[in-house]
């Protein structure tokens, strides 16, 4: 099976499941924030990384009440770890890097921290809550923390319910372009 099937596979299974406290499902969610990414013009990985930011979720067991039963899954890293068998750097450090990046924002702008989602607050202090100026430093050193940012954006904005954008096959030829079929 290619991994642009397993990835189809893995939505077609877990997809429909609630996004965390919010009003679209797991599907919904990536592919709004893929979306967002085409439309303003983002390299392909970062598009195939705004779709599968997520997928940590979708391969880990764990309910979609985590975040209520005070358990951080870790996700970022889950994500990463299956991302990387198949995909560069360019997909797998914004969507490792994705939690951090709220973290940062949430120092570094105001704004930011007052626009989040209620279940983003509660998972933001499991998380290990805003970055000390220190720690957004260190976020800065990261080669792909801007595209982090950037992702980190596009996900907090795709929770619109009932929203029309294009689906999965949409991506299928991003994937495989981007993905190492071996
Ligand atoms: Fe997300």
């Amino acid at each position: 099976m290619s991994v642009t099937d397993e990835i189809f596979e893995i939505f077609a299974r877990r997809g429909d499941e609630a996004y965390f406290g919010e009003p679209v499902s797991q599907t919904e969610h990536a592919l709004q924030a893929a979306y967002q990414a085409e439309q303003e013009g983002a390299a392909q990985t970062l598009i195939v990384a705004a779709l599968l930011h997520d997928i940590g979720h979708l391969i880990h067991g764990m309910g979609e009440d985590i975040a209520d039963r005070g358990v951080d899954a870790r996700h970022e890293a889950a994500g990463e770890a299956w991302l990387a068998r198949h995909f560069p750097p360019a997909v797998t450090e914004p969507v490792k890097l994705h939690v951090a990046a709220k973290r940062y924002l949430c120092h570094t702008d105001p704004e930011y921290f007052s626009q989040l989602s209620p279940a983003s607050v509660q998972s933001l202090a499991l998380q290990g809550g805003p970055f000390s100026e220190r720690e957004a430093r260190a976020f800065e050193s990261h080669r792909h923390y801007r595209e982090a940012l950037r992702l980190r954006r596009w996900d907090d904005a795709a929770k619109i319910p009932g929203l029309e954008v294009p689906k999965l096959e949409h991506y299928r030829s991003a994937l495989n372009a981007v993905a190492r079929q071996t």
